[in-house]
């Protein structure tokens, strides 16, 4: 029983806290999982992660023309308003490091 471990390990002189974290720690060791619910919580954040980056890694990059320089980014810029295609902004990109058009100000810093 944690509890009972907590009071034969420890001294009496110990203060309350030195016991809390005592009996926390017997807790986490006494084979409740706890350790295996950290360690999946802990995968599942880094998969949804990596998931999310590669969403917007492919919305953002690898689903777009790429230009080399802001300037070329620009001039496409005005073909597409030759073409009625305006309210494009050509933005760096921090994937590829070149340069892309979105319709979206706000995609850039999403
Ligand atoms: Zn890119």
């Amino acid at each position: 029983m944690w509890w009972r471990a907590g009071c034969v390990m420890g001294s009496r002189k110990r203060s309350a806290k030195a016991r809390q974290i005592s009996e926390f720690k017997a807790v986490l060791s006494a084979g409740d999982g706890f350790d295996d619910l950290f360690a999946r919580e802990e995968k599942r954040r880094e998969v949804a992660a990596a998931e999310h980056e590669a969403a917007l890694r492919a919305k953002s990059c690898e689903s777009k023309n790429r230009y080399p320089s802001r300037s070329e980014a620009e001039a496409a810029v005005a073909a597409c308003a030759e073409y009625g295609t305006t309210g494009l902004r050509v933005y760096k990109c921090r994937y590829c490091n070149g340069w892309h058009l979105t319709s979206h100000p706000w995609e850039e810093s999403e």
